[in-house]
Formats: structure tokens, sequence, C-alpha cells
């Protein structure tokens, strides 16, 4: 680190705080400082390359030079860089990204799209702005009381208070006063942490939807308003849920009319191979929230869709109350709706979800194909989403002490051999851009490989 009181590392520290960091740490490691982006490498201050095997937080999809998207923002800027959407105001790029979006999302029957979009800046918003909806909705139909949400262990929602309230990750909750009330977390479906001894796929699946039975049965389905989940949960370990899983639980919340959530704000836009992650683990969701690879992360825009039966019971509520009184100033700006409709035609064009299954396999196969080596205790992933879970005895499944870094310690090896990566809790995730070439994946996979071997010795020596 530059010893320079101006330097850009110096000022980082002296006034800058980092989010989802270590504070103190940070005063004598520095930032990592981005300069630029190409294809799906980042270069850093000091001009090493590095690819981005996270597209920064699971959101940059197409890379970080597309030229077509910066192209969409500044015709956009130069036409009209802002307008609101409150009050009946509108702009062509938000009703164009409203038309497309409803159509390609999945409602709540089979072959039923959703209904309508509301815009916000960010996954956080979005899902402040469903459980805001479960509230409204369920005053709407006459039932205040089903209030709770039914949120899971592991879930990462967001960190806003409500957001961060339906995250089931207890670093999120400690010392801010969270959750707040009337959120519930239920198990969440990973086997290879929550699967009892000699209990089978299939077994754990009838127990959790079980657990779910009893808990609504607990507290009341007159107190329960939504259950939310990411299709595939993403920063609490890509947990793949078995087949059966989501069908089932669904079932559940069907009988006891509790709404049903899907976070795609990770799955959506091809991550897991389908176009949503609602489509490839069967559910059928009343509101669907999406944000990151919806603009490619070039411009902060999230969306909130909901179905018809939502949305009546909203234009109800409105109507009662004189105004529908929710939004947010960004919500739905112009350069953020064109960004993310610029991106739609990308995906289209390109056959994104196409190309996703076509490069997957290499990305899977070639990490479980590291799931011998002594500190792998097991891979997991779908598409190009994948965790490697670090173990420090494969037989009793034992995690490393979190004081050890042994995360962080195989991420800085796998750094320098060119490839970003994110160490979190007991593991790495993967989430490279969704163009990532299979050439591209080969160095990832040859920096874990080595990675884990210069990590094996270090805690051997
Ligand atoms: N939901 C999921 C599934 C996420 O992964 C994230 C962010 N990682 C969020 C919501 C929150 O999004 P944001 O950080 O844009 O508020």
């Amino acid at each position: 680190m530059s010893p320079d009181l101006n330097s850009p590392y110096a000022r980082d520290i002296a006034h800058h705080v980092h989010p989802q960091t270590n504070l103190r740490l940070h005063e004598s490691e520095g930032p990592l400082l981005i300069d630029r982006g190409d294809g799906c490498t980042i270069i850093d201050a000091e001009g090493n390359r590095l690819i981005e095997g996270m597209a920064g937080m699971w959101c940059a999809s197409l890379g970080f030079s597309e030229q077509r998207l910066v192209d969409a923002a500044t015709r956009q800027m130069q036409r009209l860089p802002y307008m609101q959407t409150f009050a009946h105001r509108s702009t062509d790029p938000v009703i164009d990204l409203a038309t497309e979006l409803t159509a390609m999302a999945p409602g709540p029957r089979a072959g039923e799209s959703m209904a309508k979009a509301l815009f916000a800046c960010s996954g956080s918003e979005a899902n402040d702005t469903a459980m805001k909806l479960v509230w409204y909705y369920h005053h709407a139909i006459g039932r205040p009381e089903k209030r709770k949400i039914i949120a899971r262990r592991r879930g990462y929602h967001g960190t806003t208070i409500a957001a961060a309230s339906l995250t089931g990750l207890p670093n999120m909750h400690q010392d801010f006063n969270l959750p707040l009330p009337g959120v519930l977390h239920a198990t969440c479906p990973h086997f290879y942490r929550e699967g009892r001894p000699g209990e089978t796929e299939a077994g754990f699946t009838d127990r959790l939807v079980q657990e779910l039975e009893a808990l609504i049965e607990a507290e009341g389905a007159a107190t329960i308003g939504a259950f939310i989940a990411e299709p595939v949960m993403g920063t609490g370990g890509v947990v793949v849920p078995p087949a059966e899983y989501f069908p089932r639980v669904q079932d559940v919340l069907r009988r006891h009319g509790i709404l049903m959530i899907a976070d795609e704000v990770i799955c959506g836009f091809g991550r897991t191979g389908a176009m949503w992650g609602s489509e490839a683990f069967g559910i059928r969701p009343d509101m669907l929230t999406c944000a990151k690879a919806l603009s490619a992360a070039y411009f902060p825009i999230s969306a909130t869709l909901v179905s018809e039966a939502v949305y009546e019971a909203m234009r109800a509520e409105s109507d009662k109350l004189g105004n529908f009184s929710h939004g947010f100033t960004y919500g739905g700006h112009p350069v953020g709706a064109a960004v993310a409709l610029e991106t739609l035609a990308i995906y289209r064009e390109r056959d994104i979800v196409s190309h996703v299954r076509r490069v997957a396999p290499r990305l899977q196969d070639g990490l479980r194909a590291l799931a011998d080596h002594p500190l792998v205790g097991e891979v997991r992933g779908v598409g190009l989403m994948a965790a490697l879970e670090l173990v420090a005895d494969k037989d009793t499944r034992a995690s490393f002490p979190a004081a050890r870094k042994v995360p962080g310690y195989l991420a800085a090896c796998i750094q320098k051999r060119g490839v970003l990566l994110r160490g979190r809790d007991d593991g790495l995730l993967f989430s490279p851009p969704l163009t990532i070439s299979e050439a591209e994946i080969d160095t990832i996979l040859a920096a874990v490989a080595t990675g884990l071997d210069e990590t094996l010795a270090w805690l051997r020596s």
C-alpha cells in the first residue's frame, strides 16, 4: 500500500465506509482499487487483470464493457435524464419495460404471467415493497391480521430494515435490533447442512414440509400473510432445493391463503439456466422481485411484479384510501428502464439462457471434479451459480473456525492467479457473468484447484 496520504488507497481508508467489510481490518488492508472492465475481466489500479468470478455481486451479467448499454443510457440521458412516476407521470422506457417484464414473468397459475410492475432501485427496496404489498393486500381483502411473513434461515433478501429482517443470516440482525417482529424463519432446504444422518433427500423434503405446516398451525394461518424465498439461495451458500420442495411448499401455502413471493434478484434472467428460477424449481409466485441482471448492473433498477389478484386488491384499497401511498423518487427512472430494456434485448438476441445451459456444465462438472479434495465438503450449484463448501473434516463435516479465515486465504490464493471470487463463511461462491466463455471457466477452475492445494499446504504447515 502506498504511504502517500493523498493516494486513493489512503483516502479510501480515511473517508469511505465499506459495507460488508471488517472496518478495522480495512484500515490495514486498504481497498482493492478497480480501474476498468473488459468483458468478464476487471483491471485493478496496478494493471492486474482478474476474471470476475462473481459478476460483481451476482449482477454484471453481461460483463463490464457492453457498449450497447452505455449507448442506451447515453441516449436516454440526452433525451430525458429523469422523470418521476408519481401522480400519473410516465415515460416510454418505463412503459415498455413494464409491458415486457410482466409478460415474461411467471404468475400464480400455469400459463399465467404477472399483471403489473412497480419499480425501485435495489433488491432490498423491491422486497420491502413486496412486504408492504402483502400487508396492503390483506387489508384490502379484509384480513388485516395476516401480517406475519415466513422467510427462511440462510435466505438473503437485502439490507434495509424489512429486507434484512426477512434475511435469515444472524450477522445481518446482530446489534441492529432485527429482525422486526412478525418475521418467522423456517429451515431452508440445505440437505448437506440440515439433513439428518440416514435421512434421504425425499425424507428431508417431507420433514421441511411438515415443519412448515406445523409452524403455520402454531402461529395460526390467519396471522400469516406470505412466504418469501429465493428459488436458489445465493448469499446463504447457493442452496439448490430438492425438486419436490417448492411444489409441496406451495401446496401448503395455497391451502392456508398465504402468498408466495419469489425473490428472483439473483436467479432472474438466466442465472440458473432457465429465464426464471421459479420456472426451474416449480414456483408459481403471487409476487416476484427482480433487480441485478435486470439492467446487467449498469444502472440501479429493481421491480416488484404482482399478479392480477394482488393488483386488483391494491386498486380497490388505493381507491378506498384515495391514493396508493408508496413509491421512491427514483422508482421507474427512465435511464434505468432504458438500460434494462436494452439488456433484455441483448438476452433475447444472444439467447443468453441457451448460452448459460451450454457453458454451465463446464463450471459445475469442473467444480465437482474437485469434490474429493481434502478441504472440500460439498460442491453445489445449478446453471452459472455454485458454491464450494470448505470443511476441516470431511467425515464430521466440521467447518473451520471463522477466526482462521480459511475462505479468505483461499480467495487470496485464487486472486494471485487472476480470478476474483468471494470467500464467505465456510466456502467460496461462484457467479460469473452469464457471457463467460468455457476458456474463462477453465481459468477459474485451474485457479481454484491450485488455490485449494496452496491452502491445504498452508493449513498443514
Ligand atoms: N435478494 C437477493 C436474493 C439478493 O441476493 C440481494 C443482494 N445480494 C438482495 C435481495 C438485495 O439487493 P440489493 O443489494 O440490491 O438491495
